[in-house]
């Protein structure tokens, strides 16, 4: 079903000032991911996604507020957005002056980003192909998260996007494996979303106190002062990050 989401932000926060949209998709295919519960925001209607999708668009400014980056994300992967949506994306780019896309996939797709930089490319837009990797520690990220990314490398990943999300404060996590992802991710990786878990159902539990310990580290204030790094946390006091909130 389609979820009553935010659905549109200008996130100029961050040193990538950039859109955020939300869009709805044809669904995750790979749908295993022990801490996801967005992938039911989600429609088998081509037409139903585009009608949202066409909605959320709209709100894209560009070049009337000085931005040049959309941030693309959805209840899937990139390439599980219907074709006619990626029209649209590309339209509102095309006439907003927007010059970088960003998108978001799972590792299974990654032979799929060489034609959709060519499709951008056509109209002189850059995509940045971003992936969801969560940890690199292997026993976490496949045995317990069930990500899909059996014992692929940091190079290997680095082949195919230049961006990856990161996840920090389910029970099992420490600060210290933390440090290592972090420092991973910026040797081989342009830019880091850092997420704050937040729980759901039947998922993984939140650990308090390592989120807290986190919050009080200087690492924390490292990371915050580092343009290459965006951290994410939906139960932040402030909600600054409201992008997926429900209304
Ligand atoms: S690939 Fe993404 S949308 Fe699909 S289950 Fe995993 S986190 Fe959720």
């Amino acid at each position: 079903m389609i979820y009553d989401l935010v659905r549109y932000q200008y996130d100029d926060k961050s040193a990538l000032k950039r859109e955020n949209v939300l869009l709805v998709s044809l669904g995750c295919s790979w749908g295993k991911c022990a801490f996801c519960d967005y992938q039911d925001d989600k429609s088998s209607s081509v037409l139903a996604c585009d009608t949202v999708n066409k909605k959320v668009l709209q709100n894209v400014k560009g070049k009337d507020i000085n931005c040049s980056c959309l941030d693309v994300t959805c209840s899937a992967s990139y390439t599980e957005l219907p074709f006619t949506t990626m029209n649209l994306i590309k339209d509102v780019c095309v006439l907003k002056g927007i010059k970088k896309v960003i998108l978001e996939g799972h590792y299974l797709y990654r032979d799929s980003n060489k034609y959709y930089a060519d499709f951008f490319g056509r109209y002189d837009i850059n995509v940045m192909f971003r992936c969801g990797v969560e940890t690199f520690d292997e026993h976490l990220r496949e045995d317990i998260l069930r990500k899909g990314l059996p014992h692929v490398t940091p190079e290997q990943l680095a082949k195919y996007y230049q961006w990856i999300n990161i996840m920090f404060g389910m029970e099992g996590q420490t600060l210290e494996q933390l440090h290592k992802d972090i420092e991973t991710g910026l040797e081989y990786f342009e830019r880091i979303n850092l997420s704050i878990y937040t729980s759901i159902p039947r998922g993984p539990k939140r650990d308090k106190e390592a989120i807290e310990k986190f919050y009080n580290s200087d690492f924390y204030k490292e990371l915050k002062d580092n343009d290459r790094i965006d951290i994410f946390d939906e139960w932040d006091d402030s909600n600054d990050h409201k992008v997926g909130h429900d209304k």
